[in-house]
């Protein structure tokens, strides 16, 4: 037989790809715009990624974490240093990142409770399956892993109802991703920080789909202006080899001590390669100066040409992060793009998601917006 059903996949088998562009195995090109769910956010076969890569793969794979490893500390530096976190947890993927969140925030605080929110979305193993707030993702899995409950995004009451004396923690995206491209406001996420600090709980964000630049800022909670105790990374990081982080304060250092939390995989050294090439580059003014200006290009066009088309209802953008809410599912849209050569993205079912590579040009912004124009008028 073959693979389990798990992925309504689109007709599109790709045999290759550069820059924002792939190439299906009919020789037919698409214009990237979902960059593999915000992960080649550097472009397919970026060079310096490519260089990095290659030459961990010339000198040696894997040899546990039982033995050093210099590239971690390469790595684990560039993020602490461009962040307020101080101590790095590789592992392999967004879920994965989110997990040694959840442990290392009970096994911290000494308390259980987590308090996440509706329309968010965290992951698929049984802890970020519970921490996920979207009934879809939990029907059919039997009894959940206990103490999560779900407040209401940008409403504070609902916080403060969710919360008590054995809450560990508040875990959040300062834009919902997968939940509709949905930002949180400055005003709740300063009260969060303050109810937070007040009843000593600690804040996750889940940077995996607005971190690493993604936003115009080397990590989304910069926008807020706020420090999280714990942040989780995955996605862009490793420019599509997976890897995963859980990137924390150092005051959490001893709960995470020796024998506590592992991975076989976690920090492998090919993925460690990437991520040191892809923050190298992405931890750096004018790189996200430049990702800045492309946002400021495409929101002008998004609200000059997009923005009045009757099926359009709002448009939401931070960086190249860009949700374009209609009044309809945008399913039909999304197959009717890939058609005309684009691939983008639906968050949830009325959304149509834009994550473009970072390195996007402006004739491949001006491309895509002139597809989602045309079909658009349809
Ligand atoms: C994609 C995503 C995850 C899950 O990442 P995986 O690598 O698929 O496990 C978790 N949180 C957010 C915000 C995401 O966008």
């Amino acid at each position: 037989m073959g693979m389990f059903p798990t992925y309504n996949r689109f007709n599109v088998a790709i045999q290759s790809a550069e820059g924002s562009i792939v190439t299906d195995v009919n020789g037919k090109t698409y214009l990237d715009f979902g960059s593999g769910i915000g992960v080649t956010n550097l472009g397919h076969n970026n060079p310096e990624v490519k260089k990095a890569v290659t030459e961990q793969l010339e000198a040696y794979w894997h040899v546990s974490n039982l033995y050093e490893n210099p590239i971690q500390h390469d790595v684990a530096n560039e993020i602490t240093s461009n962040s307020l976190g101080d101590y790095v947890f590789f592992c392999n993927s967004g879920a994965e990142a989110n997990e040694a969140a959840i442990k290392l925030a009970r096994k911290a605080t000494g308390k259980q409770k987590i308090v996440t929110f509706d329309k968010s979305f965290h992951g698929r193993t049984f802890a970020t399956m519970a921490a996920t707030g979207q009934e879809k993702v939990r029907i059919g899995f039997g009894p959940m892993l206990e103490r999560f409950s779900y407040a209401t995004f940008n409403d504070i009451d609902s916080v403060k109802a969710a919360i008590d004396e054995d809450t560990a923690a508040v875990m959040f995206e300062v834009i919902q991703g997968e939940g509709g491209v949905i930002p949180a406001t400055q005003s709740f996420v300063d009260e969060v920080v303050t109810l937070c600090k007040q009843h000593n709980i600690l804040i996750i964000i889940d940077e995996i789909q607005t971190g690493i630049g993604r936003t115009g800022e080397k990590f989304g909670f910069e926008h807020y202006g706020i420090e999280p105790d714990i942040f989780t990374l995955a996605k862009g990081l490793g420019n599509g080899l997976p890897v995963g982080a859980m990137v924390g304060k150092e005051s959490l250092g001893e709960f995470f001590g020796p024998g506590s939390h592992g991975s076989t995989f976690g920090g492998n050294p090919i993925a460690m390669a990437a991520a040191k090439a892809v923050t190298t580059k992405v931890f750096n003014d004018d790189f996200l100066q430049e990702v800045e200006e492309k946002a400021n290009y495409i929101a002008n066009l998004l609200e000059k040409e997009i923005a009045p088309m009757d099926k359009v209802i709002d448009i939401r953008q931070q960086g190249l992060m860009i949700g374009i809410e209609c009044s309809e599912a945008v399913g039909s849209l999304v197959t009717g793009l890939i058609d005309k050569g684009l691939l983008a993205l639906n968050a949830g079912d009325k959304v149509l998601r834009l994550l473009p590579p970072l390195t996007v040009s402006k004739e491949e912004i001006d491309q895509a917006i002139q597809m989602i124009k045309e079909i658009m008028q349809n």
